[in-house]
């Protein structure tokens, strides 16, 4: 198995802590009962390392019906089982609770992904592919389990790339660029998108290596360029003001129609203020409703702190995945530390409605925020998990004639204030595509694995202009190159695709 590409999203106690590994050499592929084991097949907390085949596929046999209960009975489980591949296997009796997955579905987790998990059984029952189990509680000096670089491969242990592919990635879905295929899967709940092969594991390349896909798993679409913050922002680059016109209503709900029957996974509403569309409410609930994660950025502070828009708020929370707030000031900083203290979704009834919170994150361009007040931020989410993204200065738009002090400045502000302890930032620090082609070079030399981050605006995701009616790479991609949707079209999946391949067609990827 290899992994591609991870994506830790807009978006981990004292347990059970079982891995997937493989282990090259056949020496050491040896069964180890649990501790105390009686001769059943419960894995708990006890050390215990599977090779057994038949157990093997019984560990995940009872994943698979851990996953299905309540939707289907014993008897169509064990149809389920012969349809994978895992006729006759028998259930084992338990595993511990904090090591199960849920099994990846298909879009809208509707039904479980036959292929999926084909491939997942085979890959189980292959002879270097063993189930090491334990807990992190105490380490067994007469049966200690192997070091990540012994095993040569560590799959589903705790390091956070490996541990959402399951734990996170609740839907998948097959993709290509035409020439090889691969699985992406991705996480509703948390973001967390992996893309994925369960060829060649241990070879040391993968056999692909996928550059681009033939559907877009994100789509940022701008459904307004009316902005009442105009005069905050004077670099900004989608040039957004109080003249800016709204997309219609139609075209919208149109287009995410579409990207759902492409399984699109993302929908990622921008502006201009968006909060400030007319339909706004309309076009979360649209996309929610066909399955897609919506979310969205805002500097409107005001929608989330005042009870007047309480109701508002309880709409947001059960259409949307997260919400980006655009944090470049002292006054937005305190705005924004303002309305955390508020609780914005404090008001929902978690339990009567089923609705989660919309995870809020800050997002910031460090180009022309203060770096006292940058340092400031750091310190704040990682106090509160607050998610910072960083965005790259874009000079199109007011950008252009903007004096900005380069894009590299926070690396230093971000050095200093881990002291040589990275993991302080918890995973909470995440770049764009702009920001990432401009610190490559340094990314390289602090030894950053590419696996982390992406280069390339158009490869996996697009940007649709819905006020104009225009596809491109991204939202600072040049006119001469959006590609014209139709105002009325007949089949807007397919004009869509095409538009996607054609915009594809002109990219040189890194
Ligand atoms: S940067 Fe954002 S908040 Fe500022 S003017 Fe542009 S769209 Fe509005």
């Amino acid at each position: 198995m290899h992994l591609f590409n991870i994506r830790l999203g807009h978006a981990c106690n004292s347990s059970s802590t079982h891995s997937i590994v493989i282990l090259p050499n056949p020496d050491e592929r040896k069964d180890i009962a649990p501790d105390g084991w009686s001769g059943d097949t419960s894995y708990n907390w006890e050390n215990f390392r599977l090779f057994n085949k038949e157990a093997k596929l019984g560990y995940l046999a009872y994943l698979l019906n851990n996953d299905a209960a309540g939707m289907l009975t014993r008897e169509e489980v064990d149809q389920l089982l012969e349809i994978v591949g895992m006729n006759g296997v028998e259930i084992a009796e338990n595993v511990d609770h904090q090591s199960v997955w849920p099994m990846p579905k298909n879009f809208r987790g509707q039904g479980y992904n036959f292929d999926f998990l084909k491939e997942l059984a085979a890959f189980f029952a292959r002879e270097d592919v063993g189930i090491y189990g334990g807990h992190d509680n105490l380490y067994d000096e007469a049966n200690p389990h192997k070091s990540r670089e012994e095993m040569r491969a560590d799959l589903f242990d705790g390091n956070p790339g490996s541990q959402m592919l399951f734990r996170g990635g609740e839907r998948v879905r097959r993709d290509t660029d035409g020439k090889d295929t691969w699985w992406t899967l991705y996480s509703p709940g948390t973001g967390n998108k992996v893309r994925m092969t369960f060829e060649n594991p241990l070879a040391d390349a993968p056999g692909i290596d996928p550059k681009s896909s033939q559907r877009p798993e994100l789509v940022d679409m701008k459904i307004t360029g009316y902005c009442p913050f105009a005069k905050d922002c004077g670099w900004c680059y989608m040039d957004s003001n109080t003249e800016g016109q709204h997309a219609r209503l139609y075209d919208i709900t149109g287009m995410l129609d579409a990207l759902a029957e492409e399984s699109v996974f993302e929908v990622a509403l921008g502006g201009g203020e968006t909060t400030m569309h007319p339909d706004f409410i309309q076009i979360l609930r649209h996309g929610h409703e066909n399955g897609i994660t919506m979310n969205f950025t805002t500097k409107n502070f005001a929608h989330f702190t005042s009870k007047k828009y309480a109701p508002w708020r309880a709409e947001v929370a059960k259409c949307t995945g997260a919400i980006a707030f655009s944090v470049n000031n002292r006054k937005d900083f305190e705005r924004f530390k303002k309305m955390m203290e508020a609780e914005p979704f404090g008001e929902i009834n978690h339990w009567d409605d089923n609705t989660s919170a919309p995870q809020i994150t800050m997002q910031c361009i460090p180009a022309v925020c203060p770096t006292a007040l940058f340092e400031e931020m750091l310190e704040y989410c990682t106090e509160n998990w607050v998610r910072l993204t960083l965005l790259g200065f874009k000079r199109v738009g007011r950008g252009k004639e903007y004096t900005e002090p380069g894009n590299l400045r926070w690396m230093k502000t971000v050095e200093k204030f881990t002291n040589g302890e990275p993991y302080r930032l918890n995973n909470l620090l995440a770049v764009d595509t702009v920001m990432a082609a401009d610190c490559k070079a340094e990314f390289d030399k602090l030894g950053v694995d590419p696996v982390w981050y992406h280069l390339d605006e158009g490869a996996f995701s697009c940007y649709i202009d819905a006020t104009t009616m225009r596809l491109g790479a991204s939202s600072f991609t040049d006119d001469s190159q959006m590609v014209q949707l139709e105002k009325y079209a007949d089949d807007r999946r397919q004009e869509i695709l095409d538009a996607y391949g054609q915009m594809q067609s002109k990219l040189t990827l890194s």
